[in-house]
């Protein structure tokens, strides 16, 4: 019949490609033969079958099975894609979504963007022809809002389902809706644990389908003792494998961008050091160039070994990995919802997670898993699964979100695990400081605004409010700086010049205005990179914000928001930037106590303005972009503000502090410093004073 034939395209081969009318490659067929050998292969009748029987289908297969790969493939070729639709694939890290897109483009014989694309923040590549897309759950989520029935899709793959990201979990919640709607919708909900059960029971007792894993044995080593520093013991353990073990490639699982390119380049110099046989250091993390990423894929005469973010746990899979070094960590988003802080924390990673690590060694042959910690203290100390991220995430950007959709009661939302009753509301709270919510619960103006960003509602409102304070177009430059990686290089054996040099960018009221300067410099210079290359700057970054910033000014321009700069001579140029800053981010404030201790507003935490910082001296107030908790606290991109332009952009916020709940230092110091306000304003202020009588 017509549905085996669709299904058999690869048996009844007559060499053309049926989604561009050319001829195969080679290279289409190298792969396919790879492909036959993947696990989910021998079930694609299975599957085909399964989802045309049911709207929604749950699929759970070990890491590395060709769940990601194969099955949109197969949801293609069997018919399930409506002509002008597309199946629709998520993935919660954008490094993913782009590289698997990449490769399936590969695997179809067909240019990325044309017939395959992705879409992940900032950066969309896909075309009328496109009819698989594999995107970020975020990024479906902000479709979601423009389309709510998401209509442009007739299959959606939440993929990755067992991560349990805030983006996947609120997914779930609105397109269980979208299925009563839409009975021609399918999903497929894949995942990589076993513990499928969840899933199908909030689907309403969907079928599942298990595609069994072909792992071979792993071993397990612990330490004996507890590691005081688990990257000289990552280090130390790697070059003891690559000294003593057979031939087998190594992955070693570490936090982020900084540990792991120290880590990378100190195992390569000192296995020089050692002279022991050549091997390729790799690094991976989703900051990283598309271009250096794709190394890790390639072969190598000797053997390589990857230094990985999480992305490497479940999310993609490298051949010939035969030993995997796991110290037991990864960075987590946790949010307080009494300070209102978010901050992303080195945290001991879940048993579920360690096993997924092992498990990466033995996806070829039998491998080796050593773990940097002890036996008992994976027992004692790791949870046994990774608690979902609605459970400890800051959930303001999502609630505006599904307020945009017009999804106003919260509370009885279906959700898979539902969010603490306090974490609702401080972000509601946030929200309503942040002037997105009126007093009723309701959307502003604002609000609806502010929904269309792809950015934290803070900065957000630095976007909307930008032309109140006549400075829309330079803070658009400034929101678009904070969205990139760090623009600012610092190689290792040139860090003083490269000190040197960006103080030639530093501007005296803070760090936010410095960007403002470097991004003004790159425009100067023509957008040149030996310009950047000389002034020790990041091309690649900037060229991507000033990307990143005519999208977000469509966005303003689409709501009307004039696009305006005061005069750059006028005392007020930087003042109204400023505090326009402060009208996003008076939640990221803190004050100065003594010589170089600055206290956080609203829960007393002792912090020091980051080393990069460039003011040359220490204002009263900040407020900061980013606080990074490590050994000591640091506040990264300060600005130096004035605590009157607190009050005038948040009152209610202020007003707040002053609650019995919150330190006292703080509501001392606001008593002192409104009190202090009140006394200066009435002697020099004195139209305002008039006008408050008045
Ligand atoms: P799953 O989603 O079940 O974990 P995937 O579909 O991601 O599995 O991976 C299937 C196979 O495709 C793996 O063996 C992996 O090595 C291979 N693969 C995926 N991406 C690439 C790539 N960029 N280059 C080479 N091989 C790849
Ligand atoms: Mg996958």
């Amino acid at each position: 019949n017509n549905d085996s034939i669709k299904t058999e395209i690869y048996d009844n081969d007559d060499g053309i490609n049926k989604c561009t009318g050319k001829k195969y490659s080679k290279r289409y067929y190298d792969i396919l033969e790879k492909r036959k050998l993947l696990p989910v292969w021998e079930q694609r009748s299975e599957f085909i079958n399964k989802l045309k029987s049911s709207q929604v289908l749950v699929l759970v297969g070990e890491t590395g099975s060709g769940k990601t790969t194969q099955i949109p493939q197969f949801v293609f070729e069997a018919g399930f894609v409506e002509k002008g639709t597309m199946v629709g694939v998520t993935q919660p890290r954008r490094v993913a979504a782009l590289s698997v897109a990449k490769r399936v483009s590969e695997e179809m014989d067909v240019v990325l963007g044309e017939e395959v694309g992705y879409s992940i923040r900032f950066e969309e590549l896909t075309s009328e022809k496109t009819f698989m897309k594999y995107m970020t759950d975020g990024m479906l989520l902000r479709e979601s809002m423009a389309d709510p029935l998401l209509k442009k899709y007739s299959v959606i793959i939440l993929d990755e389902a067992h991560e349990r990201t805030l983006s996947t979990d609120i997914l779930f919640g609105l397109i269980k809706g979208v299925l009563q709607k839409r009975k021609d919708l399918k999903l497929v909900v894949m995942s990589a644990t076993l513990d499928a059960g969840k899933f199908q029971k909030y689907f309403n007792d969907a079928p599942l389908m298990k595609v069994p894993g072909r792992l071979h044995p792993v071993e397990i080593y612990y330490t004996q003792e507890p590691e005081r520093d688990y990257l000289d013991a990552a280090v130390r353990t790697v070059l003891s494998i690559h000294q003593d073990e057979d031939a087998g490639d190594i992955l070693v699982f570490l936090t982020g961008e900084d540990e792991i390119e120290e880590t990378c380049t100190r195992v390569a110099r000192e296995a020089k050091q050692m002279q022991l046989p050549p091997i390729t250091c790799l690094p991976l993390y989703s900051t990283l160039p598309m271009s250096q990423q794709s190394k890790i894929f390639d072969n190598y005469p000797h053997r390589k070994c990857i230094f990985s973010t999480n992305i490497a746990e479940t999310s993609l899979t490298i051949d010939g990995i035969v030993y995997v070094v796991d110290p037991g960590f990864s960075k987590q988003k946790t949010y307080n919802p009494r300070s209102r802080i978010e901050s992303l924390l080195v945290s001991p990673i879940s048993q579920a997670s360690a096993k997924q690590r092992a498990g990466r060694a033995g996806r070829t042959r039998p491998g080796k898993c050593f773990r940097l910690y002890t036996e008992k203290s994976f027992k004692k100390n790791l949870p046994v699964q990774t608690y979902p991220e609605i459970l400890r995430a800051n959930l303001s950007t999502v609630i505006l979100q599904l307020k945009k959709l017009g999804v106003d009661d919260l509370v009885h939302f279906d959700f898979m695990d539902p969010p603490i009753p306090e974490t609702l509301m401080r972000a509601l709270e946030v929200l309503h400081y942040l002037g997105a919510l009126d007093d009723e619960g309701e959307l502003t103006k604002d609000g609806e605004i502010m929904a269309e960003f792809p950015l934290d509602p803070q900065l957000s409102k630095i976007l909307v409010s930008s032309a109140r304070y006549n400075c829309s177009n330079e803070v658009l430059t400034i929101a678009a700086m904070l969205s990139v990686p760090n623009v600012f290089h610092r190689p290792k054996d040139n860090r003083r010049d490269a000190d040197q040099t960006k103080k030639l960018f530093d501007h005296i009221d803070g760090d936010h205005l410095t960007l403002l300067n470097v991004y003004h410099s790159f425009k100067q210079s023509g957008e040149n990179t030996t310009w950047c290359y000389d002034n020790y700057l990041n091309y690649r970054a900037i060229k991507q914000a000033t990307n990143v910033r005519s999208q977000l000014a469509r966005i303003l321009s689409r709501f009307g928001v004039p696009l305006v700069s005061g005069d750059i001579n006028s005392r007020d140029y930087y003042i109204n930037i400023r505090k326009c800053l402060v009208s996003g981010f008076f939640m990221q404030a803190a004050r100065l106590e003594k010589k170089n201790e600055y206290f956080t507003l609203g829960d007393e935490q002792k912090v020091m303005l980051h080393p990069s910082c460039g003011l040359d001296r220490r204002p009263d107030w900040v407020i900061y972009n980013e606080l990074v908790l490590t050994s000591s606290n640091y506040l990264r991109t300060a600005t130096d503000i004035k605590f009157e332009w607190l009050l005038e952009s948040a009152p209610h916020y202020i007003d707040s502090l002053l609650d019995p709940s919150v330190p006292q230092k703080t509501r001392q110091n606001i008593e002192r410093a409104k009190k202090y306000i009140a006394m200066t304003t009435s002697f020099t202020d004195y139209p305002k004073l008039k006008s408050i009588i008045e």
